[in-house]
């Protein structure tokens, strides 16, 4: 008894063929794990033991699926860096299998670095170990900080040496979602010109993410795309109060679910700067933490763009529909991002819309360089001890910390403790340990990768074992750059 799963359908295989490709197994010969996820195993109902068997090893390696016709890879379109490429699909991805959860959710679970796929162009299909490994923390950071996130449940080994810079280990990460369409999904059935194909995948869309909405008509998308703008506007939000900058921000890497997806070049700041980026290929700063806002209303103007022929009857009404749906983006995003604000700074409730106060904040903040996560923080700690010493410490003009400091004292009189320790993480997954994480890996060495996880899986935990994890990098340990490193 290995507790083996039964085989069975993909339910996006219910979409039109235009919407996903056929894809062979991977064919890899010495396949070795490297983590599995048990507890997300479990909740998606995985027996703990046939995960490590050689059935299940073989699943998440992308050689066997459990998929009753096979793996799939998802079509999908995208604009890059505001420019439009057109069909771009899972170039090294496939769909393997879907779970239900307790709750009755489903859950695809996908793969990376699966291999070659007809959506490859001139790309190799493979990931570097490195680059599943930077996916797994960060994605299982963002998941204990309670920001919506796929999850990663493997990454494999292939025994492979993959081409990139030098060569690397190759390896397979299994990660899961509600959904994996993206706006760039909606795109490439828009720019299909068949308007089947939009309907299509708006009712599949809203069949899996939206059981309260209407049943027919132009209500029923305009439904869709009002939630859609709305989890977004959250998730931006949370990213943002934790400091977190996802890099590539393209039509293509923004799910319907509202789950952050694509962990490549993205990153948490450590010393703050409003303008903060660090993919090496973000060069006009499109992507930097306070555009990320911006940027998600853009992608849902695409999204409303391919969504127009089911919003209303002409014209007029069409965009009239889309407009009025995309208008509660912005009230939203604020609402969110002052409220998580309010709590980091210990403000109550009725003062949320103190923007003065805010970007003071933000100013201080950046012109005395502060480290992002320790300022709130130290903030959180000096409450229990009543020393505001730590905390001016961060300052590297200490005026500048006093008179911030003592503006946050007239402004909060009673702070609420409670709501800064829920909102103030204590661990979040730094650059420079995910980089060591990564280069020991690629020595073998899965030590630190491990200790990691273990430090960022409860990130709001007194815990003094994981006191090293809190320091910011020293000098040279700063990370000043990420690359997609496919
Ligand atoms: P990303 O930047 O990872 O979101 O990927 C953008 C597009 O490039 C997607 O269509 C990917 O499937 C594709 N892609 C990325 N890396 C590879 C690779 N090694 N082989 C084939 N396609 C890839
Ligand atoms: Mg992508």
């Amino acid at each position: 008894m290995t507790g083996k799963p039964a085989l069975s359908d993909l339910s996006y295989r219910a979409l039109p063929n235009f919407f996903y490709s056929e894809v062979p197994v991977a064919k890899y010969e010495k396949i070795k794990p490297v983590i599995l996820n048990e507890r997300l195993a479990k909740e998606l109902g995985f027996e703990k033991k046939w995960l490590g068997t050689l059935d299940g090893l073989s699943v998440l390696s992308g050689q066997s699926s459990l998929a009753v016709e096979g793996p799939i890879a998802m079509a999908y379109g995208g604009h890059q860096f505001g420019h439009w490429s057109g069909m771009l699909g899972d170039g090294r991805a496939m769909l393997v299998a879907e779970r239900k959860d307790a709750a009755g959710h489903l859950h695809e679970l996908h793969l990376k670095g699966s291999g070659q796929t007809p959506y490859s162009r001139r790309g190799d299909g493979k990931a570097t170990l490195g680059s599943a490994i930077r996916e797994y923390i960060v994605s299982e950071a963002m998941h204990a900080l309670g920001v919506p996130t796929s999850r990663s449940l493997s990454v494999i080994l292939t025994g492979e040496k993959i081409i990139r810079d030098g060569y690397e280990p190759g390896a397979v990460l299994c990660r899961t979602a509600r959904s994996h369409i993206r706006v760039g999904t909606f795109q490439i059935a828009a720019a299909s010109g068949d308007s089947e194909n939009v309907k299509a995948l708006a009712d599949f869309a809203i069949d899996r993410l939206e059981p309260s909405a209407p049943k027919y008509g132009p209500e029923r998308y305009g439904y869709f795309l009002e939630q859609v703008s709305a989890r977004q506007a959250e998730l931006v939000a949370k990213w943002m109060g934790f400091g977190f900058i996802h890099g590539v921000m393209n039509t293509d890497n923004m799910c319907v679910s509202g789950e952050t997806i694509d962990y490549g070049p993205c990153a948490f700041i450590d010393e703050f700067h409003p303008g903060k980026t660090f993919s090496s290929i973000d060069r006009n700063g499109r992507y930097a933490w306070n555009r990320q806002a911006e940027m998600a209303h853009w992608n849902l103007m695409r999204l409303a763009e391919s969504l127009l022929p089911l919003l209303g009857q002409d014209e007029e009404m069409q965009m009239q529909a889309a407009e009025q749906h995309l208008n509660i983006f912005v009230p939203k995003f604020e609402a969110a991002f002052q409220q998580i604000m309010a709590n980091k700074l210990g403000l109550s409730r009725n003062t949320i819309n103190d923007d003065d106060f805010l970007n003071e904040t933000f100013k201080a903040m950046t012109l005395a360089k502060v480290d992002f996560t320790l300022f709130f923080r130290r903030l959180t700690q000096q409450i229990a001890v009543n020393d505001f010493t730590p905390l001016l410490d961060l300052f590297r003009d200490r005026k500048i910390g006093e008179a911030w400091l003592s503006l946050w004292k007239s402004r909060v009189s009673n702070p609420d403790l409670e709501a800064m320790q829920a909102a103030n993480p204590i661990i979040i997954a730094r650059n420079h340990r995910v980089e060591e994480a990564i280069a020991a890996a690629n020595n073998s060495d899965f030590d630190p990768f491990k200790k990691l996880l273990a430090a960022i899986s409860s990130p709001f935990q007194e815990r003094p074992e994981f006191a090293d994890f809190e320091v910011p990098p020293s000098e040279n340990e700063i990370v000043h750059q990420t690359f997609c490193g496919t």
